[in-house]
C-alpha cells in the first residue's frame, strides 16, 4: 500500500537553499567541505523523491519521514561518509600477521619516511645522475637484491601475481610448463596456477599425482615444446602423509640436461632462516637461488615485510629478457613502492636491523613474555564495567604468520576474551568493526578474541577508549 496522493508529498520535500542554512548543517561545515554537504543532501533528496514515487513508504510513516529532524540525521551520517576516507586504518586483532585483507605488511617507519620523501618532490626514479641521462626504475633496488640473495641479476613488478605472469609470459608463451599436480594450487583472490598460466599464453601439462610426484614424472613429460619446469610454493595448504615432491636441486639437473629454464615461486618469500629464531623451516631465497635454480619470484609484502610488489631474481639474461617484455611496462612498480622496498631491504643488510624493525618480522617472533605484558596492560585499562559486562579475561591462544607463510606453524599468544551475553558475539564483533578506527577481532567458540601480537603499542590505549564510547555512553 502507497501513498494516496505522491505528489502533493513530493512539493513538501525541503530544497537544498533551504536545508544549507539549517543551523546543525551549517556546523558540518567546520569539517566537511561545502560541495561535498551539497551532494549528500541532493543524494539524499533523491532517495526520498524515489521513495515517494516507488510507493515503498506507508501513508502512516510519510510524516516522519519527511520530517526536517529525520532528513537532516540522514544528511548528516551521508556528509560524513562522503567527507571522510573510506580507506582507513584498522586495528588488527585478528592475530594474523600477513593478513591480506587488512593490506598484509605493515610498514617500518624509515621505509613510510623514505616514501615521504620521495614523493613530495621530484626523485631520479629514471634518471642516471652520473650520466645525466634517462636512467632505469629497476637499477634501484637491483645491487642490494643481488647482494642479498646472491642471484646474478633481480627486478621489481607490481606484485608476484605479475612476476609469475610476465615470466611465464616470457619462457613459455605457446610451450608447455611441466608442474607437479600436487601444486596446482589457487590462493586467494582468484589467483589460480592454471588460469594464470592459460593468461600468460603457456600450455600447462600437470605431472605426478596430488600427493606424489618424482623427478621421472617430469622427465617422461619433457618434449621439443616444453619451454619451463615450474615448482610452485604450495603456500596455505600442505599435504600430509604419503607424500613425496621433487626437489628444487634436483629439477635443476634435470633443466639442465635437457636445457630447459626451471623457475620457482616462492610465494612468499624470505631472507631470515627463522630455524635460528626457534621456528620451523622455510627455505630462504638464497638458499633457493644456490640450488642453481634460474628465475625465483616472491612477494614484498608477505613475510618479507615490505610493500606490496613482486620481486624477480635470477640469472642475467633470462632477467634481461624478462625486462624486454612489453607487459613489463603495464605491471610496473611506483616511485612510492620502491622507496619503501629500498628502505625495507636495507635492513636485511644486517639481520639483528631487520628483526628489530621491520614490524611483521618483529611480530612473527615476538615472545610469550612481551605479549603477555601487552595483555595485561591493555587489561588494566579496560574500564571496570566493560570487564564485568563482557565477562573479560586474558587466554592463552594461537596466531598465523598468515599469507600462505609457515601455514602450519601455531604460534603461541594471549588474547582478550570477551563473553557478551547482553547482545551476541556477531553483534559486538560488528560494533567493533564499525569504531573509528575499527577493531578487527576473531571469533571463536563464541567467545570474541582480541589478539595481542597484532596490536601496535599504540593501540592498547585506543582499545578501552573505544569500548567505553560504544558501551558506555549510551
Ligand atoms: C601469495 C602468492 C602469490 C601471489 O603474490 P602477490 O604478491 O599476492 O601477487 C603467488 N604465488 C604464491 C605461491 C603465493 O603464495
Amino acid at each position: 500500500m502507497g501513498l494516496s496522493s505522491p505528489h502533493e508529498w513530493l512539493k513538501k520535500i525541503p530544497k537544498v537553499d533551504e536545508l544549507l542554512k539549517d543551523k546543525e548543517i551549517e556546523s558540518l561545515k567546520e569539517e566537511i567541505p561545502r560541495s561535498i554537504i551539497v551532494k549528500a543532501i541532493q543524494k539524499i533528496l533523491d532517495k526520498i523523491r524515489k521513495d515517494i514515487l516507488s510507493e515503498s513508504i506507508k501513508e502512516n510513516d510519510i510524516a516522519y519521514f519527511l520530517s526536517k529532524g529525520n532528513i537532516i540525521s540522514w544528511i548528516k551520517k551521508e556528509a560524513k561518509m562522503m567527507g571522510s576516507p573510506r580507506l582507513k586504518r584498522v586495528i588488527n586483532a585478528t592475530g594474523i600477521i600477513v593478513h591480506t585483507n587488512l593490506g598484509r605488511s605493515p610498514l617500518a617507519f624509515e621505509a613510510i619516511n623514505r616514501i615521504i620523501e620521495v614523493s613530495k618532490g621530484y626523485s631520479n626514479l629514471e634518471y642516471d645522475l652520473l650520466e645525466g641521462r634517462r636512467g632505469l626504475r629497476y637499477s634501484h633496488v637491483e645491487p642490494i637484491l643481488t647482494y642479498l640473495t646472491g642471484a646474478e641479476a633481480a627486478m621489481v613488478v607490481n606484485n608476484n601475481a605479475a612476476a609469475v605472469f610476465l615470466a611465464l609470459n616470457t619462457f613459455a608463451k605457446g610451450k608447455e610448463v611441466i608442474i607437479s599436480r600436487g601444486e596446482l594450487i589457487e590462493i586467494g583472490g582468484a589467483f589460480r596456477i592454471p588460469d594464470v598460466m592459460r593468461q600468460a599464453g603457456a600450455i600447462l601439462k600437470e605431472v605426478g599425482t596430488t600427493n606424489r610426484t618424482h623427478l621421472f614424472d617430469y622427465q617422461k613429460a619433457i618434449t621439443s615444446n616444453t619451454g619451463l619446469l615450474l615448482k610452485v610454493h604450495t603456500s596455505n595448504y600442505r599435504i600430509l602423509g604419503f607424500t613425496s615432491a621433487v626437489e628444487t636441486k634436483e629439477l635443476v639437473s634435470l633443466g639442465k640436461r635437457f636445457n630447459i629454464h626451471v623457475m620457482e615461486d616462492l610465494g612468499s618469500g624470505n631472507f631470515i632462516d627463522f630455524r635460528d629464531y626457534g621456528l620451523s623451516y622455510e627455505p630462504t631465497v638464497q638458499e633457493v637461488l644456490r640450488t642453481g635454480v634460474d628465475i625465483v619470484t616472491f612477494s614484498g609484502d608477505k613475510m618479507l615485510g615490505g610493500p606490496q610488489a613482486g620481486i624477480i631474481v635470477g640469472k642475467e639474461e633470462l632477467i634481461k629478457e624478462i625486462g624486454q617484455n612489453p607487459i613489463t611496462r603495464a605491471v610496473r612498480i611506483d616511485k612510492l613502492t620502491l622507496a619503501a622496498l629500498e628502505a625495507t631491504l636495507t635492513f636485511y643488510l644486517e639481520p639483528k636491523e631487520a628483526i628489530k624493525h621491520i614490524p611483521t618480522l618483529k611480530m612473527i617472533l615476538m615472545d610469550d613474555k612481551r605479549i603477555h605484558n601487552k595483555a595485561r596492560l591493555l587489561y588494566k585499562k579496560i574500564d571496570p564495567k566493560i570487564k564485568a559486562k563482557f565477562h573479560v579475561e586474558i587466554k592463552k591462544e594461537f596466531s598465523q604468520v598468515g599469507g600462505g607463510a609457515l601455514p602450519l606453524l601455531d604460534l603461541p599468544t594471549r588474547v582478550i576474551v570477551f563473553h557478551p551475553t547482553d547482545i551476541s558475539t556477531e553483534e559486538l564483533d560488528l560494533q567493533l568493526r564499525q569504531a573509528t578506527p575499527p577493531i578487527i577481532g576473531r571469533i571463536k567458540a563464541d567467545e570474541f578474541l582480541l589478539d595481542m601480537r597484532t596490536i601496535r603499542d599504540e593501540e592498547i590505549k585506543e582499545i578501552p577508549q573505544i569500548l567505553s564510547k560504544i558501551f558506555l555512553s549510551r
